[in-house]
């Protein structure tokens, strides 16, 4: 490389090193002062030392990744209302029994059970093309025989509100937002039905709500709204829905034939609870977490195996290295996250009047990539607190705490009424690239950094869960 190309090379990375720094350093940020606390936080560095070494060097280096590929071959996507689904839990369950884990136990939870049946969009003009498609949870089916239709192309829902009923009365409503986020786009997808509906579109199509596409419809939920006509709506990839952006752009008819099927109806499912009991405050709890259902293209073994297989690790490593805590460590395997935090709901309402002994709640479901720290919602009090705990995470580059008010997406139902709580920080640029399609399977995954992940997670919970004070609210 030429000296000055050496030159700025080593200025981009202080820079981006700096950076780092900066974003790490949130107790200095913030003037954190959590007295005498700090100096009892350091006394757990050679406990999670041993956590970490156990787990990523020692007798549980690669388990994490070998359990989630056996768990993702053995059942492959396990969606909401499924029999596999229920299968296995029954399975997540039984590992925990053959790890000595006694305090294991199901909660019932009515849950929505969709199944998608046949799906196939066709563009018929301009020319004849197949066009990839993935039904949104839970769409409605077409009529018998299809919708045969004009397509009218919706960049965002100012331009929706601005069109006339009557240019969008009786056709196919498709919207091209531009990826930003996930949390901004998404909206696109969760809504876009209804508010087409509201001005007499008889189906809605979405561009997949993700970054890169490989020609891939991505899936995902929808909400009908309340007194609206539940039109079929579905996903398409980047690529078919730019070609038909571009076409429609020319002033060119697209017409598009739509045949969905599916079913819909109730099932039984069950949240899961693993309890490592505290040892003198039994009834407060430490929740670390991630939902089993996914949807049901590719494995869910992103969304959530990651976050599902950190969250059985946590108790199993404590319980094999004989670490039993002040207060409880609870794992929850949530059900039926997808169609809409059913499980998640469902716990809150079980257990509100046990609320106040949850303290600290957490969720991995935004990818189990190389670990960097937490996100955290809670007060600037917590978050201190928090922040000084993963100062004892500096030798595996986990220290970062990024501030956010929804930590995750089941968890959000008890952040959102104070309780203190955080999601796993990871490198999960890519994840929103396989999310809710085809190619959400194990070779997403690295063992290295789902060892990473569980050990963080276990020494973590450990940490807060054994530490003198709770986390404040
Ligand atoms: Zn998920």
């Amino acid at each position: 490389m030429p000296l000055k190309f050496t030159a700025l090379y080593i200025i981009v990375v202080l820079i981006v090193r700096l950076k780092c720094m900066q974003d790490k350093n949130y107790s200095e940020e913030h003037l954190c002062d959590v007295g005498p606390l700090a100096e009892e936080i350091v006394s757990y560095r050679d406990v999670v030392q041993s956590i970490i070494e156990y787990t990523v060097s020692g007798p549980f280096k690669g388990k994490t990744y070998e359990e989630l590929a056996k768990f993702v071959d053995k059942f492959g996507a396990r969606i909401t209302g499924s029999e596999v689904l229920e299968q296995s839990i029954d399975y997540m369950i039984e590992l925990a029994r053959e790890e000595s884990l006694n305090d294991v136990f199901t909660e019932d939870v009515e849950v929505p059970h969709w199944v998608r049946g046949e799906e196939k969009i066709t563009m018929l003009k301009p020319r004849v093309k197949n066009i990839a498609v993935l039904g949104l949870g839970p769409s409605v089916p077409t009529p018998p025989g299809g919708i045969t239709a004009e397509v009218v192309v919706i960049s965002n829902f100012t331009m929706l509100d601005d069109t006339p009923d009557e240019h969008i009365r009786g056709k196919i409503v498709l919207y091209t937002p531009t990826y930003t986020t996930y949390g901004e786009t998404v909206k696109y997808r969760t809504q876009g039905a209804t508010k087409a509906s509201a001005k007499g579109a008889i189906a809605s199509l979405v561009k997949s709500i993700t970054p890169f596409s490989i020609y891939s419809p991505h899936t995902g939920y929808q909400k009908y709204g309340e007194n609206v006509t539940k039109i079929p709506t579905a996903a398409i990839t980047l690529e078919d829905a730019d070609l038909i952006k571009r076409i429609n752009d020319r002033g060119e008819k697209v017409e598009l034939h739509i045949e969905m099927s599916s079913t819909f109806d109730k099932k039984t499912s069950r949240n899961t609870i693993i309890d490592i009991k505290g040892s003198e405050h039994p009834e407060k709890l430490v929740i670390v977490s991630g939902h089993i259902d996914s949807w049901d293209v590719g494995e869910g073994a992103m969304d959530d195996g990651g976050g599902l297989l950190i969250s059985l690790a946590a108790p199993v490593i404590l319980k094999r290295l004989n670490l039993t805590p002040k207060r409880t460590v609870r794992s929850i395997f949530w059900t039926a996250e997808e169609l809409g935090l059913v499980g998640a709901q469902a716990y809150e309402k079980a257990h509100r009047n046990e609320s106040d002994n949850i303290d600290f709640i957490m969720e991995s479901d935004e990818g189990t990539f190389r670990p960097r720290g937490l996100t955290v919602g809670g007060t600037q009090e917590a978050r201190c607190i928090v922040a000084e705990v993963l100062k004892l995470f500096n030798s595996i580059n986990c220290s970062t705490l990024v501030e956010t008010d929804s930590p995750g997406s089941d968890i959000t139902v008890f952040t959102k009424n104070g309780i203190p709580g955080a999601g796993l920080l990871n490198d999960n640029e890519r994840y929103f690239w396989f999310h809710h399609s085809e190619g959400d399977t194990i070779n997403v995954e690295n063992p290295e950094d789902l060892d990473l992940g569980a050990a963080f997670w276990a020494a973590v919970a450990y940490v807060i869960a054994d530490m003198s004070a709770d986390i404040p609210r």
